[in-house]
Parts: C-alpha cells; sequence; structure tokens
C-alpha cells in the first residue's frame, strides 16, 4: 500500500469453491460502501478481464482442482502484493479436496456418465471443461500464501477485520494467521 495518491487495489477471485466465501464477504453489507471509499476493485468473479489486473490485495476463494486454476494462481501471485487464502477450499482444499479420494476417471465416470441425465458423456477438450488435476490442492501448495481466512465460510467480520487491519498497515487479529 504504498501508493501516495491512489488507493489500494482490492480484487477477489474464485478457484473450485462454491462462492460461499463471496456471499460471506457480500455480508459486509453497508460496510462494503465504507470499503468502497477506500479502496479501489479492480477484479471479481464477475469482471470480464483478459489478464489480471495488480493488486495491493487479493482474496482468493476455493482450491486449485484443474488446470485453468493453476494457471490463474500463478497469475495472480505474480500480480498481488498480499494474497489471502479465503475460506478453507483456498486453506485446506475442504469440500472440494473430497474427490482426491477417488481417481479422476471415476470422478468424471460419475458426473457425466453414471449421475447425468441429459447430456451424457465426458467433456472432451480443454475448450469446455479444463481439464482436472489429479490432486485438488490448497493454494499454499502452488503458490506463496500472506493470510489465511478460516472458515467455510469465514465470517463477514473476520474478513473485514482483516481487510481493516491491512488497510490501517496493521497485521491482521483474530482468526487470520500468517504462515512464512
Ligand atoms: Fe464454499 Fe466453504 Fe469452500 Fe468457501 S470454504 S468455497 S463456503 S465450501
Amino acid at each position: 500500500m504504498d501508493r501516495v495518491t491512489k488507493k489500494p487495489r482490492l480484487a477477489t477471485a474464485w478457484l473450485g469453491g462454491c462462492s460461499g466465501c463471496h456471499m460471506s464477504f457480500l455480508d459486509l453489507d453497508e460496510r462494503l460502501i465504507d470499503l468502497a471509499a477506500r479502496v479501489e476493485f479492480c477484479a471479481c468473479p464477475l469482471t470480464d478481464l483478459k489478464d489480471f489486473p495488480e493488486a495491493d490485495i487479493t482474496l482468493v476463494e476455493g482450491a486449485v482442482a484443474n488446470e485453468e486454476h493453476l494457471e490463474t494462481i500463478h497469475e495472480i501471485r505474480k500480480r498481488t502484493k498480499i494474497l489471502i487464502s479465503l475460506g478453507d477450499c483456498a486453506v485446506t482444499g475442504n469440500v472440494t479436496a473430497m474427490r482426491n479420494a477417488f481417481g479422476v476417471e471415476d470422478v468424471l465416470n460419475r458426473a457425466y456418465k453414471e449421475l447425468a441425465t441429459v447430456v451424457v458423456g465426458i467433456p472432451s477438450g480443454n475448450d469446455v471443461v479444463p481439464k482436472l488435476l489429479a490432486r485438488v490442492r490448497p493454494v499454499h501448495e502452488v503458490v506463496k500464501v500472506d493470510y489465511y481466512l478460516t472458515g467455510c465460510p469465514p465470517s463477514a467480520d473476520a474478513i473485514h477485520a482483516c481487510l481493516v487491519d491491512l488497510l490501517e498497515g496493521r497485521e491482521p487479529a483474530g482468526e487470520v494467521k500468517r504462515f512464512g
């Protein structure tokens, strides 16, 4: 946050998760208005950006489950000063990693053949569905993470406290952990 004239840039990103962590972020409710006055929101899962922008802080929801996530998280890391793993899927793999007990082929067969009712068959090609990684990985196994906000999802209060601490130059307190 060394910009003098510009507001800190805040981004959020969504990898392999259910979007519940983003819903918790939206539960900041009126506090979002205060936050919007203090930061420039530069990316979220709804922004259709060709490249991930430079960000001072990025909250990343979800685990790294496929090749697209892998590429995205490396891109985010390159362009982000402070990267926060948002929620247990990003922190540990959590729900997303439940498939790690099975092989990729078994997972695809179950989803696209055994349980499919309308369109049956495994989509082919990375253009349709990004290729699944052999194992779902928490974000810190792939790139360096600066802070961890645990919970499924983390509470809006925890997210808010973490962001306010960082914006005011303090080390985040409470549930937030920092490793390394
Ligand atoms: Fe959803 Fe929980 Fe994972 Fe967040 S941590 S993406 S709420 S399952």
